[in-house]
C-alpha cells in the first residue's frame, strides 16, 4: 500500500478499512450488508446514536449541543449557515484567512451583509489575520480553524458574545480544545472521520431557534435536529464508517491523539526547516498540525521530489493546484513512523543531488 499524504479525500486508519470492508459483505451477523440496511431501522438507530455520543464525548460537549449528519460537503455548509442564521438586514462577521473562508464569505454575501474582521488575502494567505473588535450586533462570527490548502491554523479564538461558526473540515478530532466556545462546528469527514459524502456539524440547541427565514426542510438545522438526521436517506455507509473511525479515536484517546499530531508535524518543519532544498510556505507560528505546506528553492525539484518520494510509494504530496509547491497531510491516521518515511525520502534526495 501506499503512504497517502492526501489532503482528502484522505488515509483512513487501517482496522477501519477492513471492518467497513466485512461490514460490505455481512453486518454484524445481521444477514444484511451495511449497504442494505435500512434508514430507519434499528440496526442504523443504533450506528447513528453510538456516533452522536462519541461525538460529544471525544468533544467533551454536553447535551446542550446537537450531532446532525448533513450532505452536500461543506459547500454546503458555506450557503446553509447564513441561509439559516444571516436576515437580509443583519451582518456577519467573517475571518478570510483562505480559499475555502473566502468561499464561505462570497456564499453569505448572497443572504444578508458581511463584515470582513481580518484577512491574510494580502499575503497569500501564509498567516492567520488578526481580527478587529467584533461588534456585539452581528449574527455570528464565521471562520476557517485550519486553512487546508496554504497551510495555516489558528491556535486561538475571538472572545466574544457573537456566536462563534467555525469550519473545521480539515482538523476536527486531531486536538483538545474548549469546543463549547462555538455555537456551530462543521466539519466534511473525508479528512479525519470517514468517507466523501457526510459532514459532521454540532449546534448549540438554541442557535436552533434562530432560523431567520422560511426555508426547505433539508436545508434547515432545525428541521434536521428534529428528525434526527434522518429526514431523508442519509448515506448511511459513510455515518458507519465514520462511527468506526471515532472508535478508533477513543481506543487511542484525544489527548494521546493530539501528542502524536504535534509529535508528527515536529518531524516534517524541523526537516524543512534544516533543509537548504525546501522550504515551509506558513508564518512558523501559524503553521498548521494537519497540512504541512512547502516548496522546493529551485522550482525544477518540484516535479523531480515527487517522482521521488513516489518510488519510494509516498503518494498526496503535491500542493493544491492554486498554490504549487507540496502539502503533506498529517491527519490522525497517519503514522509517525509514516512521517519518518518522508522526512528520509526528503534527506536522501537532497543527498542525491
Ligand atoms: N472547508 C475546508 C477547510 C476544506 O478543506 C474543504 C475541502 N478541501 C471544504 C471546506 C470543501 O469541502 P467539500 O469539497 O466537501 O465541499
Amino acid at each position: 500500500m501506499l503512504i497517502n499524504f492526501d489532503a482528502g479525500p484522505a488515509a483512513l486508519p487501517k482496522e477501519v478499512l477492513q471492518q467497513a470492508s466485512a461490514s460490505i459483505v455481512e453486518y454484524n451477523n445481521s444477514g444484511l450488508s451495511i449497504l442494505e440496511i435500512p434508514h430507519r431501522g434499528k440496526l442504523f438507530e443504533e450506528i447513528l446514536a453510538e456516533a452522536n455520543s462519541l461525538v460529544r464525548e471525544l468533544l467533551e460537549l454536553d447535551s446542550d449541543y446537537e450531532v446532525l449528519w448533513l450532505q452536500g460537503g461543506g459547500r454546503l455548509q458555506f450557503s446553509m449557515v447564513p441561509m439559516n442564521f444571516l436576515a437580509p438586514e443583519a451582518t456577519a462577521g467573517y475571518i478570510d484567512s483562505g480559499h475555502w473562508a473566502s468561499e464561505a464569505l462570497r456564499n453569505a454575501r448572497l443572504y444578508g451583509d458581511t463584515l470582513i474582521l481580518g484577512s491574510s488575502r494580502a499575503d497569500k494567505y501564509t498567516y492567520i489575520p488578526e481580527w478587529e473588535h467584533i461588534p456585539a450586533h452581528l449574527a455570528y462570527v464565521h471562520f476557517t480553524s485550519n486553512n487546508t490548502i496554504y497551510g495555516t491554523q489558528f491556535f486561538g479564538f475571538p472572545h466574544t458574545e457573537v456566536p462563534l461558526v467555525a469550519d473545521m473540515s480539515s482538523e476536527l478530532f486531531s486536538r483538545r480544545l474548549d469546543y463549547s466556545r462555538f455555537s456551530l462546528i462543521y466539519a466534511v469527514a473525508q479528512k479525519n472521520i470517514g468517507p466523501a459524502g457526510v459532514t459532521l456539524v454540532v449546534i448549540r440547541r438554541s442557535m436552533l431557534d434562530r432560523q431567520k427565514r422560511v426555508l426547505p426542510g433539508i436545508l434547515s438545522y432545525k428541521d434536521i435536529a428534529a428528525s434526527n438526521s434522518v429526514l431523508n436517506t442519509p448515506p448511511v455507509f459513510a455515518i458507519y464508517c465514520s462511527l468506526l473511525t471515532l472508535r478508533w479515536i477513543k481506543a487511542a484517546g484525544m489527548e494521546a491523539m493530539e501528542r502524536r499530531n504535534r509529535e508528527k508535524a515536529r518531524l516534517l518543519y524541523e526537516a524543512i526547516d534544516r533543509s537548504s532544498v525546501f522550504y515551509g510556505v506558513a508564518r512558523p507560528a501559524h503553521r498548521s498540525l494537519m497540512n504541512a505546506c512547502f516548496r522546493a528553492h529551485d522550482e525544477r525539484h518540484t516535479q523531480a521530489f515527487l517522482d521521488f518520494a513516489r518510488e519510494r510509494n509516498i503518494t498526496g504530496i503535491k500542493g493544491h493546484r492554486s498554490v504549487g509547491g507540496f502539502r503533506a497531510s498529517l491527519y490522525n491516521a497517519i503514522g509517525i513512523g509514516e512521517v519518518e518515511q518522508l522526512v528520509q525520502a526528503m534527506a536522501d534526495f537532497e543527498a542525491g543531488l
